[in-house]
């Protein structure tokens, strides 16, 4: 991508860059944070506080990723930061039960009625991979319906049609994920009903569950349509299979009880991760208590994890969790629609054609004039108007996600004085949006 026209002046992340290619593929430890999507240098970002992060370079930025979600509050909380030292200097992992987890617990259980109980893990690809397995060792069937698009992290089973990197790569399937394991997924549009019912139609008796995102973030912000998420259920419900809401990224983030304090929908088991964990590798999977016994050890269903409830990880995400009231989800869904204002204004008045979606304070923009329903309408986009709207933020001070099948996220600490400088940044990206050409 080196014929991009974007100057590049972040010379010492380009150092760390090359660095960082030399001892991990492509330099990068998670796909997408490695700018393939729209070139150029990922910027090495050394420290965060409040909405800002400064990286390698010494260049600071309103931060529109916040970690993918998890840091609702911001960087560098102080609350949360006195609740991790507090548990570091008692020590970082013991092997046995701990009260942290227990709270951790408590709490989750406490904001969302259908979650009765839960098991925590270490990753979102945990819990998805987990929650899985317990509805095929519970229905004693194999086949999964997944939603093209949804992202439930790199599950082999689940790869298929995935969104987030998968998407921003456009990736078919990928190697090393068996046929077995692919044949076993039945994937359908998402949005659609009427393939949900033929699918259970096909494969009488033989659907272990569906999984769906809550509200999926991973293919750019696309809600499921008034009624969907309960029709899902109510076809499980006839055709007894289990309905899974990966919450991973809409839990605690787009209400106190995530998505389901949204649209009431309970599902028989939920994903958690991202927000829970403060910042730290902490997820969960949870729901109905008479399926949630049949994992070890108390049922038969084998399931485990060397850091699993982790003291550190546990720590911060529950004094996060604690500092996730009314009033501070009020701050991010306000802070959310004054940036979703001004991006939107910003865009039409260049001309620039655009529908921007929004799930509580979840939202992104996608560069088309017609409604995305589903990873068909996601793909249509004019991609190549995000990649210069994208570095032309970076290079005044704005960090989006590189890709234009992200979500934006924002914080607590999106306060005016970050609003007025990503407002300062969008003339200037919507005209480049504007006068970018497709390669
Ligand atoms: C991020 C995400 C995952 C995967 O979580 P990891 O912690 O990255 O493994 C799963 N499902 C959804 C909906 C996500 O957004």
């Amino acid at each position: 991508m080196s014929e991009l026209p974007y100057s590049y002046d972040a010379p010492v992340s380009q150092a760390l860059f090359d660095r960082a290619a030399a001892v991990t593929p492509g330099g990068v430890n998670s796909p997408v944070r490695a700018f393939r999507a729209v070139g150029g240098t990922p910027r090495f970002m050394v420290s965060g506080t409040g909405p800002y992060l400064t990286d390698a370079d010494g260049r600071e930025y309103v931060d529109l990723v916040c970690s993918w979600g998890p840091m609702i509050l911001g960087h560098a909380h102080p609350e949360v930061i006195a609740a991790v030292q507090e548990a570091v200097a008692r020590g970082t992992s013991f092997g046995t039960p701990g009260e942290g987890e227990v709270a951790l617990g408590e709490e989750m259980v406490e904001r969302i009625e259908p979650l009765e109980q839960v098991r925590l893990v270490s990753s979102g690809t945990e819990a998805t991979m987990s929650a899985i397995r317990l509805a095929r060792g519970f229905t004693r069937r194999t086949k999964v319906i997944k939603f093209a698009g949804c992202y439930h992290g790199h599950v082999d089973s689940l790869l298929a049609a995935a969104g987030s990197g998968v998407a921003t790569f456009a990736l078919p399937d990928t190697p090393g994920v068996t046929g077995a394991q692919a044949g076993d997924t039945i994937v359908l549009p998402y949005n659609d009903l009427e393939a949900v019912q033929e699918a259970f139609h096909r494969h009488p008796g033989e659907i272990a569950c569906v999984i769906t995102e809550a509200s999926p973030g991973n293919m750019g912000v696309v809600p499921p349509l008034p009624g969907f998420n309960q029709g899902l259920k109510d076809a499980c419900r006839a055709n007894g299979a289990l309905f899974i809401s990966d919450e991973v990224m809409t839990g605690f983030r787009t209400s106190r009880a995530g998505w389901f304090g949204i649209d009431g929908v309970r599902p028989d088991l939920m994903t958690f991760g991202k927000v829970m964990g403060g910042g730290f590798p902490a997820a969960a999977f949870g729901g109905r208590a008479d399926v949630m016994a049949h994992l070890a050890p108390a049922g038969p269903v084998y399931q485990a994890g060397t850091l699993s409830g982790n003291p550190v990880a546990t720590a911060a995400g529950l004094a996060q969790l604690r500092l996730l009231d009314d009033a501070a989800y009020t701050k991010v869904n306000t802070a959310s629609e004054r940036i979703q204002a001004l991006v939107s204004e910003a865009l039409t008045k260049e001309g620039v054609a655009h529908t921007l979606q929004s799930a509580s304070n979840m939202f992104s923009v996608f560069f088309t004039d017609r409604p995305v329903r589903d990873y068909e309408d996601a793909k249509a986009q004019e991609s190549f108007r995000f990649t210069a709207f994208f570095h032309s933020l970076l290079a005044n001070g704005v960090y989006l996600p590189p890709s234009s099948f992200e979500s934006w996220f924002v914080s607590t600490a999106h306060d005016d004085r970050a609003i007025q400088r990503i407002a300062d940044a969008l003339p200037a990206a919507a005209r480049a949006a504007a006068e970018a050409t497709a390669a």
